[in-house]
């Protein structure tokens, strides 16, 4: 089959998914050599079996807001790969979850999960269910809700959820609480839980750490650091806020945070006084970033029109750029602001966070740029080393997995490299991610049979 085959095989069977066929279509451009070398794979169909989920579930989740009014919402999980290893990918909380969303989501964690190097699968799951402006309460009912459901699709064993947009420790808690009372049994069944009960010390931090590490040996392989660089990030939670500290931990300058509402400019930096301020705005206040303008002098707040042609912040002058809110929020337009105010790399915190004609601006221009499956693989490969700790029951120190988080990047960042080059496309991250991903995963499925 040619390139345009596979993708019109993929378009039919999945009409009205825009963003899991985006996600299809990124990953086959770089895999279709080795479709092309691998007539096995072909045989095998092997591209048409990873891009049907191996199971999607969808489920009603009913409960009571605090008026009493009964609450419907839609819940979903997409176990789309264990080909490698048990299901692992986050849970999202958004009203824009569909199963188009998850099911890109899922599709991209497959590769993720591969590269890392620790044994595990690819999902995805959550629901449309809106956390903004809830109760503590009622966001503890609707949690308890949820997992009365999923609970029995998943165990330590079989699939094993983390967090994500909407999904941070305290709802991990409400989730893990439920499903430990269900099954009446105290297991590793979800990733992110907190230290004292299971959680790995680096986890809240691993998906921005090791976005920053991944870009300083990124970095060091042109002979170059982060330090003295200035930083564009975007969102506020959690991969945004450990990114921000670990680019001011290597001496960079981070110098924008971002909400779906609009960004703060701070020409002079982030600092250790101004991070402590945005956790505890967004992680326990749950506020606007417009406060952080209010609070702190020299700094411009700006709304951002989800409906404009561009995002302002992507104009502004900078070194980096480390997009780390959602899908699609560097379209076309950014990315030509971004080569025009001096960048030369750009590593996805998000997941897909750059369209692809984003990334063709970026490539042609010749800007470095990460692939979120490659530069945002921190926080699930801490997932995996948590999963590892509960296993064995033990507790390492944070030392020792800021440590293997660090190697694990090294390695990711050294993986790409090497089938890059191996498939005629030298220092294409891209490219090097989706092959390195894609062949040990088809290799798997190869071993295992049609099934
Ligand atoms: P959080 O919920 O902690 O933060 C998300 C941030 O992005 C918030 O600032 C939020 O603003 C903003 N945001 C969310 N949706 C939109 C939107 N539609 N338009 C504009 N801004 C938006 O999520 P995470 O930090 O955990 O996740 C961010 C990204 O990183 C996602 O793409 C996620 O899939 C990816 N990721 C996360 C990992 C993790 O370990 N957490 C691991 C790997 C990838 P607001 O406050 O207004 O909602």
């Amino acid at each position: 089959m040619l390139l345009a085959d596979y993708l019109q095989y993929v378009k039919q069977r999945n009409a009205h998914e825009p963003e899991f066929l985006q996600a299809v279509d990124e990953v086959l451009q770089s895999v279709y050599p080795v479709l092309e070398r691998h007539a096995e794979f072909r045989k095998l169909k092997l591209f048409e079996r990873m891009t049907e989920p191996e199971r999607l579930i969808s489920f009603r989740v009913t409960w009571l807001d605090d008026k009493g009014d009964v609450q419907v919402n839609r819940g979903y999980r997409v176990q789309m790969n264990s080909a490698i290893g048990p299901y692992k990918g986050g849970l999202r909380f958004h009203p824009s979850v569909t199963p188009s969303v998850l099911k890109f989501l899922a599709f991209e964690q497959i590769f993720k999960n591969a590269l890392t190097g620790i044994p595990m699968g690819g999902g995805k799951g959550g629901s449309d269910f809106d956390p903004k402006g809830k109760s503590e309460n009622e966001i503890m009912k609707f949690c308890q809700a949820f997992m009365g459901e999923l609970a029995r699709h998943i165990d330590d064993r079989t699939d094993v959820p983390a967090g994500d947009i909407g999904v941070g420790g305290r709802e991990i808690g409400y989730l893990f609480g439920t499903y430990k009372k269900i099954k009446n049994e105290f297991t590793g069944v979800l990733t992110g839980k907190g230290i004292g009960w299971g959680g790995s010390l680096i986890r809240t931090e691993a998906t921005g750490y090791g976005l920053i590490y991944f870009a300083q040996n990124m970095l060091q392989a042109k002979g170059d650091s982060l330090k003295g660089k200035v930083c564009l990030v975007s969102g506020s939670g959690n991969v945004a806020q450990y990114a921000i500290e670990k680019i001011m931990q290597l001496g960079g300058k981070a110098v924008t945070a971002s909400d779906s509402n609009g960004f703060v400019y701070d020409e002079a930096g982030f600092t250790t006084e101004k991070l402590e301020f945005l956790k505890e705005l967004k992680n326990v206040r749950r506020g606007r970033i417009k406060e952080y303008a209010d609070k702190f002098k020299g700094v411009v707040y700006q709304d951002i029109d989800a409906k404009a042609d561009h995002n302002p912040l992507w104009a502004l002058k900078a070194d980096c750029a480390f997009p780390c809110a959602t899908q699609n929020e560097v379209n076309e337009k950014d990315a030509r602001n971004l080569v025009k105010g001096g960048v030369k790399l750009l590593a996805e915190g998000a997941n897909m966070p750059t369209t692809i004609e984003g990334i063709n601006v970026i490539l042609d221009a010749g800007v470095m740029y990460a692939p979120g499956k490659a530069s945002n693989a921190g926080g699930v490969a801490t997932s995996g080393l948590e999963m590892t700790q509960n296993y064995m029951g033990q507790n390492w120190t944070r030392e020792e997995v800021d440590d293997k988080l660090q190697d694990i990047m090294k390695g990711i960042h050294d993986t790409c490299l090497a089938a890059a080059k191996e498939y005629g496309k030298p220092g294409n991250y891209m490219a090097g991610a989706n092959i390195a991903g894609f062949l040990k995963v088809a290799r798997a499925m190869q071993a295992q049979g049609v099934i």
